[in-house]
């Protein structure tokens, strides 16, 4: 079975068709956002279609046609269009844009929840400029929306529940649009996507050569989560890229917290099937790759991050150095936009060496946090942690995360596994997988590091206490 997967990200769109075990053509265009100002994020939806369609029809052409597409996108991005001309009525926000900062506020003091990276904040935003009066036929979708959209021709407008977990719109069962919240932001219910199934089809991909079913739907952490064969209760994945997602396959129950749980992690829809949601745990790293782009870019200890292996591995220890990786707060558990990062410990004698290695020693401190959330937030023992992204390529890293992990490391056998995971859904809408069992059974990864030698974990403590809320009135921001 040959499917086209389309892999919306963030600064990239990439296409693939691959059997679900391997890619086997790749194509990729580079899309970054454009950033106006410090803390908006725009992109352009017709450049992001154009870049899809291109992408895809390039790789379903060079494979001889596909047996079904898959999407899977960047999660809390915000478009709205024309339901008539299919147009953009003005620039798509992303989700890291922080422009609805004073609404989430505001919506705060009314009660209700909201923050800035729920595309819940930004459709009401681009509403409030584009049709203030609520009189135009406009449609929303959050990036996979858009993309199956246009891969149809405008015969779909849906959204798998995935994504629409991460609008702030969905009732708590996650099988509908919340009438109360809806109307309390003043989003008129005509502009929302149907909620489909994560796996199944949903209609036609026209404008793909030989016009082949979308048959897979999916956010990318969770693209990721079944990618890496976590479809399984308590089996866990982490994705290292520019920042670090943990993601725990859970079960047909939603996991205890509404919004963010006092531990800092959240409830993900994982996936939909025939009406039954899987639900799951996720846990985020603000920083995890951008502190290698740190040390290569604004500090020039080192030419290139993949550099920083052989450079680490030339030191058996941080020499005592200590790196809380906060560049831009903190994530799971503090949520402390205050913190900052900190070196701690350098002496006469401290190499630069030391320094990367305390770099990547801290990033699999935070990668233990992660997982301790996640544990106790899920209830499960993690057994063994699968891992993808760009940080996953760096060998002595993948030891110094198993060591602070304690459990063995698990290298996913390509290195991001996003592509696989809406394979799979599209595979399981097709008949390609009997059971999910087969699915988890068809693991096979790159490699296992086991653990070693246990870090200080005490010490970690202490230099995350000292480096929280180095700048507290942004610590007492509640978001
Ligand atoms: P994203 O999908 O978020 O763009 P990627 O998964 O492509 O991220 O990973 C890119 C990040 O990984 C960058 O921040 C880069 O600095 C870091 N990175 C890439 N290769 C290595 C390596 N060998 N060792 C450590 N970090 C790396």
């Amino acid at each position: 079975m040959k499917i086209c997967v389309v892999d919306v990200g963030t600064s990239s769109i990439r296409s693939a068709a691959t059997d679900g075990h391997r890619l086997i053509c790749f194509r990729q265009q580079h899309t970054p956002p454009d950033r106006p100002e410090p803390g908006l994020v725009e992109f352009d939806a017709n450049d992001m279609a154009a870049a899809i369609l291109q992408t895809a029809t390039e790789v379903v052409d060079e494979v001889g046609g596909v047996d079904a597409v898959a999407v899977t996108t960047q999660r809390g991005s915000a478009v709205v269009w024309d339901r008539k001309t299919g147009q953009p009525v003005g620039p798509a926000l992303g989700w890291q844009d922080l422009r609805t900062v004073g609404e989430c506020l505001g919506w705060q003091a009314e009660g209700l929840w909201l923050v800035p990276n729920e595309s819940a904040t930004k459709l009401v935003w681009l509403l409030d400029r584009h049709d203030p009066d609520r009189i135009r036929d406009l449609c929303f979708g959050t990036v996979d929306s858009w993309a199956v959209w246009c891969l149809s021709q405008g015969a779909c407008h849906v959204v798998d529940p995935s994504n629409a977990a991460m609008s702030g719109m969905l009732a708590d069962d996650g099988r509908a649009w919340s009438a109360a919240v809806i109307e309390q932001i003043g989003v008129p219910s005509r502009v929302l996507p149907e909620i489909v199934d994560s796996t199944g089809v949903v209609g036609t991909a026209a404008a793909l050569p030989g016009g082949p079913p979308i048959a897979g739907i999916i956010g990318d952490q969770q693209s990721s989560l079944i990618g890496q064969r976590c479809v399984l209760e308590g089996l866990a994945k982490l994705t290292l890229g520019t920042g670090a997602f943990l993601d725990v396959c859970g079960g047909p129950d939603r996991p205890i917290a509404d919004k963010r749980s006092s531990r800092g992690t959240f409830p993900i829809v994982a996936w939909q099937e025939d009406g039954t949601i899987v639900w799951g745990v996720e846990a985020m790293m603000i920083a995890a790759g951008s502190n290698m782009s740190w040390l290569v870019d604004d500090m020039g200890l080192l030419g290139d991050a993949s550099e920083s292996s052989a450079v680490a591995g030339s030191v058996t220890d941080a020499g005592g150095v200590v790196y809380v990786p906060a560049l831009y707060g903190l994530g799971t558990p503090q949520w402390d936009f205050g913190a900052r990062a900190a070196l701690f410990g350098m002496t006469g004698g401290t190499t630069a060496a030391h320094i990367v290695r305390a770099v990547l020693e801290g990033v699999a401190h935070r990668a233990a946090d992660l997982l301790e959330a996640a544990e106790a937030d899920c209830g499960h023992r993690i057994e063994r942690v699968r891992v993808d992204g760009g940080m996953s390529q760096n060998p002595v890293f993948n030891q110094i995360l198993a060591d602070a992990l304690g459990r063995p490391v698990e290298l996913c056998p390509v290195p991001e596994g996003t592509a696989l995971g809406a394979a799979v859904l599209a595979g399981r809408a097709l008949g390609q997988w009997s059971s999910w069992q087969e699915v988890a059974d068809s693991w096979s990864p790159q490699a296992v590091v086991e653990p070693r030698a246990a870090p200080d974990r005490q010490r970690w403590h202490e230099a995350v206490q000292r480096a929280s809320r180095w700048y507290p009135e942004l610590s007492d921001i509640g978001l």
